[in-house]
């Protein structure tokens, strides 16, 4: 996962040729999408015309519970006829109205393939049916509540009660409430991963006749991995929600200190309402550029990885890895912070505090009766630097539609390079200019550095110009050269490279 190829260092993560398989400024779940698009186009096809011509096989459901029953109705509706084994064979007017409910062994004799809609502890019920089900498709569909729950998947642990059984993992990722109530779109993937190639295919068959799509994710190793997959809280999300919000807290308390409790103390003035409006209008752009200087970042970093080593086959160490793989969120939450201080410089004429500063102005000019000239130098700053970030944000907000993947699956990989990894770089550039030549004025001034602390704005400036000047001169062309022959395959020291992989996949096994 973490090879240094090619790919893996550019913003836009896209094979160059041939049908698209990866796709990321972004993400790694965009080798779902692309797939996807073709599935789901093929699936929809599908499902508006369920081959019901064909007599289907009888299909068994242990288990009238919720997932039972919601599959139960959706198989029956697509043509198969539906058996289930049940504790109890009285029917109640919960089971769909086609189907039979028999006992565990009578329903298992009736049909080659066996669902079981029952939680992993009760799965000791079965040893006794090892026989009956012996060369049977048993499919496991269930999830647990923690991830890892148990040392083996339930997959596995299923597999090791019916020796005899040809076990499949299949439809877990796919709730009983999305079966009946038909709210599919967003979850037709359907995975499927097994040892037994025909038994596998036989569950992907029934997939697709519900008008799903199935993932063949290989052997029953990959089990527990698809177990885990419903039980993920925004993996991609939480390094840059938690980054975002320990510096949103650090510069909370920054502004605090210097605008409120600093102006308190020297100037006994209380400006305690700049935490209402002044303060989050500071920090938000403050995050914005900050943030977006962490999306490119890595990739800088890669780069000079890469120059240093000779080499592209060589793993990245993991934390510039996972990094990697989340700068479509940290450009995201970026992007969030950046529209946030839109729309509070917006509303920013509305504040009592700017209307009486204006007011108060214009009574103190009217009282001596003196009019400010207009002062050139000022007009043209403040008009640049609004310039800049109106410009800046429009650029910006096209590089996050771009990362949408309705939009990112329309383009090719250039263009899709060209957005991400151009246009973001001159949305990097026209927003570090907003805020130079908004605070650049004051980094002389020793009243901006109050408790010799300077201020936010600056702060804000270190990453996105540190990324900026080892940008720059990474594509000077005695740097840009030997990066682009590493990039494209060539090798200071190629023994170098195969020792070092060969130790980290011997401490990996
Ligand atoms: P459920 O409503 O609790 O139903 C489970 C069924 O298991 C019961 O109705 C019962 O059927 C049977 N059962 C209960 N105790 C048993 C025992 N001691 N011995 C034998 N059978 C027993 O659960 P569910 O929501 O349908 O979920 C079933 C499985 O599907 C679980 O493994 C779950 O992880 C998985 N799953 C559920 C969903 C969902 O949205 N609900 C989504 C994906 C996967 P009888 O009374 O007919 O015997």
């Amino acid at each position: 996962m973490a090879i240094t190829k090619d790919c893996a260092l550019l913003p836009a993560r896209k094979i160059n040729g041939g049908p698209r398989v990866m796709a990321t400024y972004y993400t790694d779940r965009k080798c779902i999408s692309a797939t996807e698009k073709i599935n789901t186009n093929s699936s929809n096809m599908m499902a508006l015309a369920p081959n019901t011509s064909k007599k289907r096989e009888t299909v068994c459901i242990f288990g009238t519970g919720d997932f039972g029953r919601a599959l139960g109705h959706k198989m029956i509706q697509c043509g198969y006829p539906v058996v289930y084994g049940s504790r109890s064979t009285q029917i109640s007017n919960l089971i769909p109205k086609d189907a039979e409910v028999l006992s565990h062994a009578e329903a298992a004799q009736k049909a080659a393939i066996i669902i079981i809609a029952i939680q992993r502890q009760h799965y000791n019920f079965l040893t006794p049916l090892a026989e009956i089900l012996r060369g049977k498709v048993v499919v496991d569909i269930s999830n647990n509540l923690k991830l890892n729950q148990y040392p083996e998947s339930n997959a596995e642990y299923l597999a090791q009660l019916l020796p005899g059984a040809r076990v499949v993992k299949s439809f877990n990722t796919v709730s009983a409430w999305a079966l009946q109530s038909g709210a599919l779109d967003a979850s037709r993937q359907v995975f499927v991963c097994g040892d037994d190639m025909e038994a596998k295919q036989m569950v992907m068959n029934i997939v697709r006749a519900l008008g799903l799509t199935p993932l063949d994710q290989g052997s029953l190793l990959a089990a527990q991995e698809i177990e885990n997959y419903p039980l993920q809280l925004f993996p991609m999300w939480k390094f840059p929600f938690f980054l975002s919000l320990g510096l949103t807290a650090f510069f909370f308390f920054y502004c605090l200190a210097l605008d409120v409790i600093y102006t308190y103390i020297y100037e006994n003035s209380n400006f305690s309402f700049f935490i209402a409006f002044t303060i989050p209008n500071r920090i938000c752009p403050v995050m914005a550029l900050i943030l977006l200087g962490l999306v490119y970042l890595p990739g800088v970093l890669a780069a000079i990885i890469q120059l240093y080593r000779g080499t592209k086959y060589r793993r990245f160490p993991d934390w510039l890895d996972k990094w990697m793989l989340c700068r479509k969120q940290l450009g995201l939450i970026a992007l969030a912070f950046a529209s946030l201080h839109a729309v509070f410089t917006l509303a920013s004429p509305l504040r009592s505090f700017v209307k009486w500063r204006t007011s108060k102005t214009i009574i103190s000019q009217a009282l001596n009766n003196k009019t400010e000239p207009l002062d050139t130098t000022n007009a043209w700053l403040s008009d640049s630097y609004l310039a800049l970030g109106v410009i800046g944000f429009f650029f910006f907000v096209l590089v996050g539609i771009t990362s949408l993947p309705s939009v990112s699956n329309s383009v090719n990989w250039r263009e899709f390079r060209f957005v991400q990894s151009k246009l973001g770089y001159l949305t990097l550039i026209l927003c570090t200019a907003h805020t130079l030549v908004y605070g650049g004025k004051w980094f002389l001034s020793p009243s901006a550095y109050k408790w010799y602390l300077p201020n936010i704005y600056m702060l804000s400036l270190v990453v996105p110009c540190a990324v900026l000047v080892v940008k720059f001169v990474l594509i000077f062309p005695c740097v840009d050269k030997p990066l682009t022959q590493i990039r494209q395959g060539w090798e200071r020291n190629p023994k170098s490279s195969e020792q070092s992989n060969h130790i980290i996949n011997k401490s990996a096994v």
